[in-house]
């Protein structure tokens, strides 16, 4: 029986979590919920998996939250940031399942790193944001990292065992291994008119083809900047030099990446587009459990294309590798950056097309000093998001 904290509860892939958890009740028990602020929301969650925890960051929500919970249930509501971090730590628990969006799942996920925990990774902002710091974490405290995001997922299962249990730290070209093909399905706006791209709503940006995600990622997927982050993140689960790493536009998403041998051999993992099933590999690594999604059916299917990536198109996407190039301070600007452009896009104040444009001027304009603690990774990322505001005001 593992006991799993899920940080991001309420979000997309804390449902897809939940429902992977459901589905083999005789091997997993929910021990702590945690999101920010929806209190309807969370309720529902803890009436129906009924945690010992439920820890809501926003504090009016958790008093909202303690009054409505039956007392019957004994579930403890908590909030503060210290309180959070004892439930991650806590000795009761196994496994976090680390699904904040953003930043903000920096901290409680690098405390799960830390305590030694079986850490399920989709919250790449946080290895985009601290990267090497993050990695030698894993490494000092033995800590068990699990690449969530469907990609990562997909390279790490067409990885050899010594790789897979070496992230971070791997030498892929010892292993035979030439390239890491990230596959990517280009988003709702692949084929769309390049002059339409401006007035594109949040709605049309947020509606992705294939998956069905929270609000950020979906528009991180229209801009590509999520394979930006993708591209920075596989640099560090799998301590690739940037030649090795390719970018693949796949629009049906049904292979999910693939790696590339030297004697020519292609490994690619394949599925519905449907995170359960890499949040059910993560899981149960290195056996396997049932995750409640359909078989892939090939005659559906039917044909598998292949793009090179429109940097044009795209201007996200080349960011990201530029920043990846640059090295880790580079990339935590430009997390801060576009989560801060996203939000304004998603809020209606700039366009669509404008969210590069305040990711490339925030990346021009911080200074990069180099960074070798968690605080100066946190005050950069602050201070980038004071000069995106400003940025903001004027174009808004
Ligand atoms: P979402 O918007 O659906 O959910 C976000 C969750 O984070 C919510 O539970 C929310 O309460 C919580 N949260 C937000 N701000 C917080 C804060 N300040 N403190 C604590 N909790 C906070 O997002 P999602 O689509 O589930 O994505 C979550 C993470 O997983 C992101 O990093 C995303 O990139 C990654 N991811 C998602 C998918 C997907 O299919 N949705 C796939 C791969 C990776
Ligand atoms: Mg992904």
């Amino acid at each position: 029986m593992q006991n799993m904290v899920i940080l991001g509860a309420t979000g997309s892939i804390g449902a897809s979590t939940l429902s992977v958890i459901s589905a083999n009740p005789a091997a997993y028990r929910v021990y702590g919920l945690v999101a920010n602020a929806s209190v309807d929301k969370m309720l529902d969650l803890c009436v129906a998996h009924q945690p010992q925890i439920a820890h809501m960051v926003d504090k009016t929500a958790a008093l909202a939250l303690k009054a409505l919970l039956p007392p019957a249930l004994n579930i403890q509501v908590t909030s503060g940031e210290d309180e959070l971090l004892d439930l991650v730590t806590s000795s009761k628990v196994d496994t976090v399942m680390a699904a904040i969006v953003g930043a903000a799942g920096l901290v409680p996920t690098l405390a799960a790193v830390r305590a030694g925990k079986r850490v399920l990774l989709a919250n790449k902002e946080a290895l985009v944001m601290s990267g090497e710091l993050f990695i030698e974490a894993t490494k000092a405290s033995g800590a068990t990292l699990l690449p969530v995001d469907s990609e990562h997922n997909a390279i790490f299962q067409c990885l050899p065992q010594e790789v897979q249990a070496n992230l971070g730290r791997c030498d892929l070209a010892a292993s035979g291994i030439s390239h890491i093909l990230l596959t990517g399905s280009g988003g709702p706006f692949l084929t769309s008119d390049l002059s339409s791209l401006a007035a594109m709503t949040p709605a049309q940006a947020c509606k992705h083809p294939n998956w069905s995600m929270g609000p950020k990622i979906s528009v991180d997927s229209a801009t590509m900047m999520n394979k930006g982050l993708e591209f920075i993140e596989a640099r560090w689960l799998f301590n690739t030099q940037a030649e090795q790493l390719k970018v693949v536009i796949h629009p049906q998403s049904v292979i999910h990446s693939m790696v590339q041998y030297k004697d020519g051999s292609v490994i690619a993992q394949m599925g519905n587009p449907d995170m359960r099933t890499p949040i059910a590999h993560c899981m149960a690594y290195p056996q396997r459990i049932h995750s409640g999604v359909e078989p892939l059916d090939f005659f559906k299917v039917g044909q598998l294309s292949f793009y090179e990536p429109d940097f044009e198109r795209f201007p996200c996407l080349a960011l990201a590798m530029e920043a990846c190039a640059q090295g880790q301070e580079a990339t935590t600007v430009l997390n801060a950056a576009n989560e801060m452009a996203v939000d304004a896009f998603l809020q209606g104040q700039i366009g669509f097309t404008q969210i590069a444009q305040v990711n490339e001027a925030c990346l021009a304009a911080i200074p990069k000093g180099a960074m070798t603690s968690i605080e100066d990774i946190i005050a950069l990322d602050a201070q980038t998001r004071v000069y995106a505001r400003e940025i903001l005001a004027k174009i808004a």
